[in-house]
Protein backbone atom coordinates (compact mmCIF):
# COMPACT_ATOMS: atom_id res chain seq x y z
CA UNK A 1 0.00 0.00 0.00
CA UNK A 2 1.52 3.21 -1.16
CA UNK A 3 2.38 5.61 1.98
CA UNK A 4 0.37 8.44 2.77
CA UNK A 5 2.49 11.82 2.33
CA UNK A 6 2.37 14.23 5.17
CA UNK A 7 -0.02 16.72 5.65
CA UNK A 8 2.36 20.00 4.46
CA UNK A 9 1.59 23.01 6.71
CA UNK A 10 3.12 26.76 6.99
CA UNK A 11 2.72 28.83 10.26
CA UNK A 12 3.40 32.33 9.42
CA UNK A 13 3.75 35.21 11.95
CA UNK A 14 5.21 38.42 12.81
CA UNK A 15 7.35 36.72 15.96
CA UNK A 16 8.02 33.59 17.08
CA UNK A 17 10.49 32.56 20.24
CA UNK A 18 13.09 31.88 21.09
CA UNK A 19 14.53 33.78 18.11
CA UNK A 20 11.99 36.91 18.37
CA UNK A 21 9.28 37.37 21.06
CA UNK A 22 7.54 40.92 21.70
CA UNK A 23 4.51 39.53 22.92
CA UNK A 24 1.97 36.68 23.65
CA UNK A 25 1.82 35.82 19.88
CA UNK A 26 5.62 35.05 20.14
CA UNK A 27 5.59 32.16 22.49
CA UNK A 28 2.72 30.44 20.75
CA UNK A 29 4.22 30.77 17.43
CA UNK A 30 7.41 29.39 19.17
CA UNK A 31 5.19 26.66 21.16
CA UNK A 32 2.50 25.12 19.25
CA UNK A 33 4.25 24.54 15.65
CA UNK A 34 6.70 22.45 18.14
CA UNK A 35 4.16 20.95 19.95
CA UNK A 36 2.41 19.65 16.52
CA UNK A 37 5.61 18.31 15.47
CA UNK A 38 5.60 16.22 18.60
CA UNK A 39 2.16 14.75 17.86
CA UNK A 40 1.91 11.14 16.62
CA UNK A 41 -0.09 9.52 14.07
CA UNK A 42 -1.96 7.44 16.59
CA UNK A 43 -2.88 11.46 18.09
CA UNK A 44 -3.89 12.50 14.31
CA UNK A 45 -5.91 9.19 12.68
CA UNK A 46 -3.23 7.60 11.34
CA UNK A 47 -1.46 11.28 9.61
CA UNK A 48 1.65 12.70 9.66
CA UNK A 49 2.05 16.44 9.75
CA UNK A 50 5.35 18.54 8.02
CA UNK A 51 4.81 21.55 9.82
CA UNK A 52 7.11 24.69 9.39
CA UNK A 53 7.18 28.11 10.58
CA UNK A 54 8.44 31.22 8.15
CA UNK A 55 9.09 34.64 10.38
CA UNK A 56 10.29 38.10 9.04
CA UNK A 57 13.88 37.54 9.68
CA UNK A 58 14.01 40.54 11.79
CA UNK A 59 17.46 42.26 12.78
CA UNK A 60 17.44 41.28 15.76
CA UNK A 61 17.32 37.63 14.57
CA UNK A 62 21.34 36.78 15.41
CA UNK A 63 22.66 37.05 12.40
CA UNK A 64 25.33 34.39 13.19
CA UNK A 65 22.68 31.42 13.92
CA UNK A 66 24.32 28.31 13.25
CA UNK A 67 23.23 25.68 10.13
CA UNK A 68 21.62 28.51 8.34
CA UNK A 69 21.40 28.34 4.42
CA UNK A 70 20.03 30.17 1.68
CA UNK A 71 17.24 28.46 0.03
CA UNK A 72 15.47 30.46 -2.47
CA UNK A 73 15.29 34.11 -3.70
CA UNK A 74 13.00 36.08 -6.06
CA UNK A 75 11.20 39.22 -6.59
CA UNK A 76 8.06 40.55 -5.12
CA UNK A 77 6.01 42.76 -7.75
CA UNK A 78 5.87 46.35 -6.83
CA UNK A 79 4.27 49.28 -8.47
CA UNK A 80 7.64 51.34 -7.85
CA UNK A 81 10.05 48.46 -8.94
CA UNK A 82 10.20 44.41 -7.62
CA UNK A 83 11.45 43.87 -4.23
CA UNK A 84 14.53 41.05 -3.97
CA UNK A 85 13.31 38.75 -0.82
CA UNK A 86 15.76 36.34 0.31
CA UNK A 87 14.77 32.91 2.19
CA UNK A 88 17.24 31.66 4.70
CA UNK A 89 16.56 27.64 6.62
CA UNK A 90 17.57 26.92 9.89
CA UNK A 91 15.40 24.65 12.44
CA UNK A 92 14.96 25.85 16.51
CA UNK A 93 13.94 22.42 18.37
CA UNK A 94 13.19 20.47 15.66
CA UNK A 95 11.18 22.58 14.00
CA UNK A 96 12.57 24.01 10.46
CA UNK A 97 11.93 27.99 10.30
CA UNK A 98 11.60 30.19 6.98
CA UNK A 99 13.45 33.43 7.70
CA UNK A 100 12.41 36.09 4.98
CA UNK A 101 14.56 38.95 4.57
CA UNK A 102 13.86 41.89 2.16
CA UNK A 103 12.52 44.97 2.13
CA UNK A 104 11.84 47.64 5.25
CA UNK A 105 12.56 44.26 7.01
CA UNK A 106 16.71 44.39 8.00
CA UNK A 107 16.40 48.31 7.44
CA UNK A 108 14.02 47.94 10.36
CA UNK A 109 15.49 48.31 14.08
CA UNK A 110 11.95 46.45 15.89
CA UNK A 111 9.38 44.39 15.34
CA UNK A 112 6.70 46.84 15.20
CA UNK A 113 6.79 50.57 14.99
CA UNK A 114 4.16 53.26 15.77
CA UNK A 115 4.06 54.39 12.17
CA UNK A 116 0.86 51.97 10.60
CA UNK A 117 2.14 52.75 7.15
CA UNK A 118 5.79 51.59 7.88
CA UNK A 119 4.16 48.59 9.69
CA UNK A 120 2.02 47.84 6.32
CA UNK A 121 4.64 48.23 3.75
CA UNK A 122 6.62 45.93 5.99
CA UNK A 123 4.76 42.79 6.59
CA UNK A 124 2.50 42.76 3.38
CA UNK A 125 5.50 42.38 1.47
CA UNK A 126 6.90 39.51 3.91
CA UNK A 127 2.79 38.57 3.54
CA UNK A 128 3.18 37.77 0.04
CA UNK A 129 7.08 36.57 -0.21
CA UNK A 130 5.75 33.41 2.25
CA UNK A 131 3.40 32.39 -0.81
CA UNK A 132 6.08 33.59 -3.61
CA UNK A 133 8.56 30.98 -1.57
CA UNK A 134 6.26 27.77 -1.28
CA UNK A 135 6.38 28.12 -4.71
CA UNK A 136 9.80 29.02 -5.43
CA UNK A 137 10.98 26.20 -3.03
CA UNK A 138 8.02 23.75 -4.92
CA UNK A 139 6.41 22.81 -1.44
CA UNK A 140 3.25 21.44 -2.17
CA UNK A 141 1.46 23.35 1.22
CA UNK A 142 -2.00 21.50 2.46
CA UNK A 143 -2.51 24.54 5.12
CA UNK A 144 -1.54 27.98 5.47
CA UNK A 145 -1.76 29.10 8.85
CA UNK A 146 -1.75 32.74 9.34
CA UNK A 147 -1.78 35.10 12.68
CA UNK A 148 -3.01 38.81 13.03
CA UNK A 149 -3.42 41.20 10.85
CA UNK A 150 0.43 40.96 9.91
CA UNK A 151 0.12 37.80 7.98
CA UNK A 152 -3.79 38.47 7.07
CA UNK A 153 -2.96 39.04 3.71
CA UNK A 154 -1.38 35.75 2.92
CA UNK A 155 -4.86 34.62 3.07
CA UNK A 156 -6.25 37.07 0.71
CA UNK A 157 -3.52 36.73 -1.78
CA UNK A 158 -4.06 32.95 -1.64
CA UNK A 159 -7.44 33.58 -2.16
CA UNK A 160 -6.82 35.49 -5.45
CA UNK A 161 -3.57 33.46 -6.59
CA UNK A 162 -6.08 30.15 -6.50
CA UNK A 163 -8.19 31.44 -9.08
CA UNK A 164 -5.53 31.26 -11.93
CA UNK A 165 -2.70 28.81 -9.73
CA UNK A 166 -3.05 25.44 -10.57
CA UNK A 167 -0.01 25.62 -8.00
CA UNK A 168 -2.11 26.53 -4.63
CA UNK A 169 -5.94 25.37 -5.90
CA UNK A 170 -5.79 22.62 -3.20
CA UNK A 171 -4.24 24.85 -0.68
CA UNK A 172 -6.48 25.91 2.03
CA UNK A 173 -5.95 28.78 5.16
CA UNK A 174 -6.75 29.18 8.70
CA UNK A 175 -6.13 32.87 10.35
CA UNK A 176 -5.63 33.24 13.84
CA UNK A 177 -6.84 35.92 15.66
CA UNK A 178 -4.66 36.77 18.48
CA UNK A 179 -5.86 40.78 19.09
CA UNK A 180 -8.86 41.26 16.84
CA UNK A 181 -8.59 45.27 17.27
CA UNK A 182 -5.23 45.62 15.86
CA UNK A 183 -6.54 44.97 12.04
CA UNK A 184 -3.63 46.94 10.11
CA UNK A 185 -5.34 50.33 9.76
CA UNK A 186 -3.82 52.50 7.29
CA UNK A 187 -2.53 49.92 4.69
CA UNK A 188 -4.68 50.90 2.28
CA UNK A 189 -1.90 52.66 -0.15
CA UNK A 190 0.78 49.86 0.40
CA UNK A 191 -2.26 47.53 -0.74
CA UNK A 192 -2.35 48.96 -3.84
CA UNK A 193 0.90 49.02 -4.35
CA UNK A 194 1.66 45.50 -4.31
CA UNK A 195 -1.11 45.24 -7.23
CA UNK A 196 -4.07 43.81 -4.29
CA UNK A 197 -6.82 45.01 -4.80
CA UNK A 198 -10.01 46.35 -2.13
CA UNK A 199 -11.52 43.10 -1.36
CA UNK A 200 -14.89 42.52 -3.09
CA UNK A 201 -17.04 41.06 -0.01
CA UNK A 202 -19.75 43.24 0.45
CA UNK A 203 -20.99 41.26 3.53
CA UNK A 204 -17.84 43.19 5.02
CA UNK A 205 -18.87 47.19 6.06
CA UNK A 206 -16.86 49.01 3.47
CA UNK A 207 -14.58 50.53 5.22
CA UNK A 208 -13.06 47.23 6.32
CA UNK A 209 -12.63 46.14 2.63
CA UNK A 210 -8.73 47.69 2.46
CA UNK A 211 -7.65 46.84 6.19
CA UNK A 212 -5.74 43.63 6.42
CA UNK A 213 -7.38 41.02 9.03
CA UNK A 214 -10.90 41.78 7.89
CA UNK A 215 -9.93 41.27 4.15
CA UNK A 216 -8.38 38.05 5.68
CA UNK A 217 -10.98 36.76 7.26
CA UNK A 218 -13.22 36.56 4.35
CA UNK A 219 -10.29 35.00 2.71
CA UNK A 220 -9.23 32.56 5.10
CA UNK A 221 -11.47 28.99 4.60
CA UNK A 222 -11.26 28.79 8.86
CA UNK A 223 -11.26 31.33 11.81
CA UNK A 224 -9.47 30.78 14.89
CA UNK A 225 -9.72 32.86 18.02
CA UNK A 226 -7.09 31.77 21.09
CA UNK A 227 -9.76 30.87 23.25
CA UNK A 228 -13.34 29.12 22.82
CA UNK A 229 -15.24 31.87 24.84
CA UNK A 230 -13.58 35.20 22.96
CA UNK A 231 -14.80 33.27 19.81
CA UNK A 232 -18.48 33.55 21.35
CA UNK A 233 -17.71 37.36 22.67
CA UNK A 234 -16.69 38.61 19.03
CA UNK A 235 -20.35 37.62 17.59
CA UNK A 236 -21.20 40.47 19.99
CA UNK A 237 -21.22 44.67 19.23
CA UNK A 238 -19.39 44.39 22.58
CA UNK A 239 -16.17 42.44 21.59
CA UNK A 240 -16.58 42.60 17.77
CA UNK A 241 -15.08 46.07 16.53
CA UNK A 242 -17.38 45.94 14.00
CA UNK A 243 -17.07 43.03 12.57
CA UNK A 244 -20.09 41.34 14.40
CA UNK A 245 -22.33 41.13 11.82
CA UNK A 246 -19.88 39.99 9.19
CA UNK A 247 -18.79 37.29 11.42
CA UNK A 248 -22.03 36.19 12.48
CA UNK A 249 -22.25 35.01 8.66
CA UNK A 250 -19.29 32.92 9.09
CA UNK A 251 -19.55 31.65 12.77
CA UNK A 252 -20.02 27.85 11.21
CA UNK A 253 -16.19 28.32 10.05
CA UNK A 254 -15.27 29.88 13.68
CA UNK A 255 -14.10 28.30 16.44
CA UNK A 256 -11.47 28.84 19.46
CA UNK A 257 -8.60 26.43 20.49
CA UNK A 258 -7.19 27.62 24.47
CA UNK A 259 -3.74 28.38 23.99
CA UNK A 260 -1.15 26.22 26.15
CA UNK A 261 1.59 27.24 28.21
CA UNK A 262 4.98 25.82 27.44
CA UNK A 263 5.45 24.12 30.88
CA UNK A 264 9.01 23.37 30.47
CA UNK A 265 9.85 27.16 30.75
CA UNK A 266 7.16 27.49 33.50
CA UNK A 267 8.07 25.13 36.07
CA UNK A 268 8.54 26.26 39.18
CA UNK A 269 10.65 23.41 40.36
CA UNK A 270 13.16 24.16 38.08
CA UNK A 271 13.00 27.81 37.12
CA UNK A 272 16.75 28.40 38.32
CA UNK A 273 15.66 32.27 39.12
CA UNK A 274 13.89 31.76 42.22
CA UNK A 275 15.26 31.84 45.45
CA UNK A 276 13.47 29.01 46.58
CA UNK A 277 12.01 26.06 44.35
CA UNK A 278 9.00 23.76 44.84
CA UNK A 279 6.42 21.72 43.36
CA UNK A 280 2.57 21.29 44.10
CA UNK A 281 3.55 19.12 47.25
CA UNK A 282 5.68 21.83 48.86
CA UNK A 283 3.09 24.99 48.70
CA UNK A 284 5.26 26.07 52.07
CA UNK A 285 8.34 26.87 50.53
CA UNK A 286 6.39 29.51 48.26
CA UNK A 287 5.91 31.48 51.67
CA UNK A 288 9.69 31.87 51.56
CA UNK A 289 9.75 33.11 48.41
CA UNK A 290 7.19 35.50 49.56
CA UNK A 291 9.52 36.43 52.59
CA UNK A 292 12.09 37.23 50.25
CA UNK A 293 9.78 39.47 47.81
CA UNK A 294 7.90 41.27 50.84
CA UNK A 295 12.35 41.95 51.84
CA UNK A 296 13.26 42.89 48.35
CA UNK A 297 10.67 45.59 48.14
CA UNK A 298 10.72 47.03 51.64
CA UNK A 299 7.40 45.63 52.36
CA UNK A 300 6.39 44.59 55.86
CA UNK A 301 7.62 40.90 55.89
CA UNK A 302 4.53 39.19 56.90
CA UNK A 303 3.19 35.78 55.58
CA UNK A 304 -0.50 36.52 56.70
CA UNK A 305 -0.69 39.80 54.56
CA UNK A 306 -2.20 38.90 51.22
CA UNK A 307 0.23 39.82 48.54
CA UNK A 308 -1.37 40.86 45.30
CA UNK A 309 0.82 41.43 42.00
CA UNK A 310 -0.13 42.55 38.71
CA UNK A 311 2.23 41.51 35.75
CA UNK A 312 1.02 43.13 32.65
CA UNK A 313 1.55 45.65 30.04
CA UNK A 314 0.08 48.80 31.03
CA UNK A 315 -2.90 48.88 28.21
CA UNK A 316 -6.04 50.09 28.88
CA UNK A 317 -7.40 46.85 27.87
CA UNK A 318 -5.54 45.39 30.94
CA UNK A 319 -7.89 47.27 33.40
CA UNK A 320 -5.17 48.69 35.42
CA UNK A 321 -7.01 51.41 36.19
CA UNK A 322 -9.84 49.33 38.09
CA UNK A 323 -7.49 47.67 39.95
CA UNK A 324 -6.21 50.94 41.34
CA UNK A 325 -9.20 52.59 41.69
CA UNK A 326 -10.51 48.54 43.73
CA UNK A 327 -7.47 49.13 45.73
CA UNK A 328 -7.96 52.19 46.83
CA UNK A 329 -11.64 51.18 48.07
CA UNK A 330 -9.90 48.72 50.07
CA UNK A 331 -7.55 50.91 51.57
CA UNK A 332 -8.37 50.05 55.49
CA UNK A 333 -7.87 46.33 54.88
CA UNK A 334 -4.45 44.50 55.44
CA UNK A 335 -2.80 44.06 52.33
CA UNK A 336 0.28 44.90 49.75
CA UNK A 337 0.53 44.77 46.16
CA UNK A 338 3.22 44.85 43.73
CA UNK A 339 2.43 46.20 40.44
CA UNK A 340 4.79 45.39 37.11
CA UNK A 341 4.35 46.89 33.98
CA UNK A 342 4.97 49.12 31.51
CA UNK A 343 2.84 50.98 28.51
CA UNK A 344 0.71 53.98 28.57
CA UNK A 345 2.58 56.49 30.65
CA UNK A 346 -0.78 58.00 32.12
CA UNK A 347 -1.07 54.21 33.58
CA UNK A 348 2.18 54.14 34.94
CA UNK A 349 1.90 57.16 36.38
CA UNK A 350 -1.41 56.14 38.18
CA UNK A 351 0.39 53.09 39.60
CA UNK A 352 3.20 55.80 40.89
CA UNK A 353 0.65 57.41 42.53
CA UNK A 354 -0.53 54.44 44.00
CA UNK A 355 2.74 53.80 45.81
CA UNK A 356 3.20 57.50 46.82
CA UNK A 357 -0.11 57.48 48.59
CA UNK A 358 0.19 54.04 50.60
CA UNK A 359 3.68 53.35 51.18
CA UNK A 360 3.84 50.94 52.97
CA UNK A 361 1.45 48.80 50.95
CA UNK A 362 2.21 49.20 47.33
CA UNK A 363 4.77 48.58 44.73
CA UNK A 364 5.18 49.80 41.29
CA UNK A 365 8.18 48.94 38.85
CA UNK A 366 7.60 50.29 35.71
CA UNK A 367 9.85 48.03 33.44
CA UNK A 368 9.71 44.50 31.76
CA UNK A 369 11.61 42.00 33.65
CA UNK A 370 11.17 38.48 32.97
CA UNK A 371 12.96 37.28 35.91
CA UNK A 372 11.18 39.53 38.39
CA UNK A 373 8.25 38.75 37.40
CA UNK A 374 9.08 34.98 37.99
CA UNK A 375 10.10 35.87 41.52
CA UNK A 376 6.46 37.60 41.39
CA UNK A 377 4.32 34.64 39.91
CA UNK A 378 6.68 32.28 42.98
CA UNK A 379 5.83 34.51 46.23
CA UNK A 380 2.44 36.72 45.45
CA UNK A 381 -0.77 35.30 46.45
CA UNK A 382 -3.18 36.60 44.24
CA UNK A 383 -2.43 37.99 40.60
CA UNK A 384 -4.91 40.75 39.79
CA UNK A 385 -6.03 40.42 35.58
CA UNK A 386 -8.73 42.90 35.43
CA UNK A 387 -8.76 42.86 31.70
CA UNK A 388 -11.56 44.99 29.89
CA UNK A 389 -10.91 42.09 26.91
CA UNK A 390 -9.05 38.95 27.08
CA UNK A 391 -8.56 36.79 23.99
CA UNK A 392 -6.99 34.24 25.88
CA UNK A 393 -3.76 35.22 28.37
CA UNK A 394 -1.34 33.52 29.43
CA UNK A 395 -0.57 35.10 32.98
CA UNK A 396 -3.65 33.77 34.90
CA UNK A 397 -1.77 30.24 33.50
CA UNK A 398 1.57 31.10 34.33
CA UNK A 399 0.44 32.16 37.84
CA UNK A 400 -1.21 28.83 38.35
CA UNK A 401 1.43 27.11 37.47
CA UNK A 402 3.27 28.59 39.88
CA UNK A 403 0.41 28.20 42.80
CA UNK A 404 -0.32 32.67 42.53
CA UNK A 405 -4.17 32.73 42.50
CA UNK A 406 -5.72 34.46 39.83
CA UNK A 407 -8.31 37.01 40.48
CA UNK A 408 -9.86 38.27 37.03
CA UNK A 409 -12.92 39.52 35.13
CA UNK A 410 -14.66 36.96 33.68
CA UNK A 411 -13.80 37.47 30.26
CA UNK A 412 -12.47 35.98 26.50
CA UNK A 413 -10.11 33.05 27.90
CA UNK A 414 -9.83 34.41 31.43
CA UNK A 415 -13.66 32.74 31.48
CA UNK A 416 -12.62 29.61 30.29
CA UNK A 417 -9.62 28.88 32.52
CA UNK A 418 -10.48 30.03 36.04
CA UNK A 419 -13.01 28.51 37.95
CA UNK A 420 -14.81 30.45 40.63
CA UNK A 421 -18.32 28.40 41.43
CA UNK A 422 -20.54 28.64 44.31
CA UNK A 423 -19.64 25.61 47.09
CA UNK A 424 -17.10 23.83 44.15
CA UNK A 425 -14.28 22.46 45.20
CA UNK A 426 -12.99 22.20 42.22
CA UNK A 427 -12.55 26.13 41.97
CA UNK A 428 -8.93 27.87 41.25
CA UNK A 429 -9.35 31.60 41.14
CA UNK A 430 -11.69 34.56 41.92
CA UNK A 431 -14.06 36.31 39.25
CA UNK A 432 -15.70 39.26 38.48
CA UNK A 433 -17.94 40.28 35.87
CA UNK A 434 -18.70 43.67 35.26
CA UNK A 435 -15.81 46.24 34.80
CA UNK A 436 -16.61 48.08 37.62
CA UNK A 437 -14.32 49.10 40.48
CA UNK A 438 -17.00 48.45 43.40
CA UNK A 439 -17.29 44.68 41.72
CA UNK A 440 -13.75 44.12 42.31
CA UNK A 441 -13.20 45.30 45.30
CA UNK A 442 -16.12 43.15 46.48
CA UNK A 443 -13.81 40.46 45.00
CA UNK A 444 -11.03 41.44 46.27
CA UNK A 445 -12.84 41.31 50.18
CA UNK A 446 -13.77 37.82 49.43
CA UNK A 447 -10.43 36.61 48.04
CA UNK A 448 -8.76 38.28 50.84
CA UNK A 449 -11.38 36.33 53.18
CA UNK A 450 -10.34 32.99 51.66
CA UNK A 451 -6.78 33.71 51.55
CA UNK A 452 -7.15 33.99 55.65
CA UNK A 453 -8.38 30.11 55.67
CA UNK A 454 -4.68 28.30 54.98
CA UNK A 455 -6.64 24.79 54.04
CA UNK A 456 -9.25 26.36 51.70
CA UNK A 457 -6.72 28.44 50.50
CA UNK A 458 -4.22 25.97 49.29
CA UNK A 459 -7.12 23.92 47.79
CA UNK A 460 -7.33 26.30 45.61
CA UNK A 461 -3.88 26.65 44.89
CA UNK A 462 -3.56 23.13 44.53
CA UNK A 463 -6.76 23.07 41.96
CA UNK A 464 -4.76 25.59 39.94
CA UNK A 465 -1.31 23.37 40.02
CA UNK A 466 -3.04 20.18 38.48
CA UNK A 467 -5.12 22.37 35.56
CA UNK A 468 -3.66 21.01 32.37
CA UNK A 469 -2.73 24.05 30.56
CA UNK A 470 -0.02 21.18 28.18
CA UNK A 471 0.35 22.91 24.22
CA UNK A 472 -0.50 18.89 23.56
CA UNK A 473 -4.05 19.27 23.98
CA UNK A 474 -4.65 22.12 21.78
CA UNK A 475 -2.13 20.73 19.13
CA UNK A 476 -4.54 17.66 18.74
CA UNK A 477 -7.61 20.30 18.40
CA UNK A 478 -5.57 22.58 15.82
CA UNK A 479 -4.50 19.37 13.85
CA UNK A 480 -7.86 17.85 13.56
CA UNK A 481 -9.22 21.26 12.04
CA UNK A 482 -5.84 20.97 9.77
CA UNK A 483 -7.24 17.34 8.77
CA UNK A 484 -11.08 18.31 8.36
CA UNK A 485 -10.34 21.12 6.14
CA UNK A 486 -8.27 18.69 4.05
CA UNK A 487 -10.99 16.06 4.13
CA UNK A 488 -13.67 18.83 2.90
CA UNK A 489 -15.18 18.20 6.44
CA UNK A 490 -15.13 22.16 7.05
P1 LIG B 1 -0.61 40.05 26.36
O1 LIG B 1 0.01 39.12 25.36
O2 LIG B 1 -1.97 40.59 25.97
O3 LIG B 1 0.30 41.14 26.82
P2 LIG B 1 -0.69 37.74 28.07
O4 LIG B 1 -1.27 37.53 29.43
O5 LIG B 1 -1.16 36.82 27.00
O6 LIG B 1 -0.93 39.26 27.70
O7 LIG B 1 0.90 37.61 28.14
C1 LIG B 1 1.69 38.51 28.82
C2 LIG B 1 3.08 37.94 28.97
O8 LIG B 1 4.02 39.00 29.14
C3 LIG B 1 3.24 37.07 30.20
O9 LIG B 1 4.24 36.10 29.95
C4 LIG B 1 3.71 38.05 31.28
O10 LIG B 1 4.44 37.42 32.31
C5 LIG B 1 4.62 38.93 30.44
N1 LIG B 1 4.77 40.31 30.92
C6 LIG B 1 3.92 41.35 30.75
N2 LIG B 1 4.42 42.47 31.28
C7 LIG B 1 5.61 42.15 31.81
C8 LIG B 1 6.64 42.90 32.50
N3 LIG B 1 6.53 44.19 32.74
N4 LIG B 1 7.75 42.22 32.88
C9 LIG B 1 7.88 40.90 32.63
N5 LIG B 1 6.96 40.15 31.98
C10 LIG B 1 5.84 40.77 31.57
Amino acid sequence: MKKKRPINILFIASEAAPLIKVGGLGDVAGSLPKALKNLLPNQLSGNELDIRLVIPFHSMINQKLENIQLVSSFLVKHSHGNIPARVFLTSVEGVPVYLIEGGSILSDQNVYSSNPEYDAKKYIFFSIAALEMVKNINWHVDIIHANDWHTAITCYDLKLRKVTDPFFRNTKSVLSMHNMPYMGAGSERILNEFGLPNCPCTDLPEWARSIPLPIGMYAADFLLTVSPNYANEILTPDYGCGLQDFLNKRKDSLSGILNGLDESKWDPKIDNTLHFNYDSTQLDVRLKNKLALQTEFGLEKDDTIPLFIMVTRMDQQKGVDLAISALRMIADSSWQAILLGTGDPVIESACRSLEVEMPSKVRSVIRFDLNLSKRMYAGGDIILIPSRYEPCGLTQMIAMRYGCVPLARSTGGLKDTIIDEDNSNQNNGFLFSEPIPEIMAQTLIRAISDYSNRQKWQIIQSNGLHTDFSWEKSAIEYANIYIDLIEGER
